[in-house]
């Protein structure tokens, strides 16, 4: 199996599950929710893997299906 990029998130250090609830921000720096500070305005708000398929930039880290 081939090993995939993983996304970590920049508060906690935690990689990314594909269920977390997120928050992508203006500067496309994604946080989980409870570790957003509401220092920068908040684009979108889903679940991990809504917010990268819906995100070109992202993409990289989709999981292989
Ligand atoms: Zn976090």
């Amino acid at each position: 199996m081939k090993e995939k990029n993983k996304m970590h998130c920049p508060v906690c250090s935690n990689t990314y599950k594909l269920s977390d609830k997120v928050i992508l921000d203006i500067n496309n720096t994604v946080f989980h929710i409870e570790c957003f500070n509401h220092q920068f305005s908040p684009k979108q708000l889903g679940i991990f893997i809504e917010v990268i398929a819906g995100n070109e930039i992202f993409h990289e880290f989709l999981p292989v299906s």
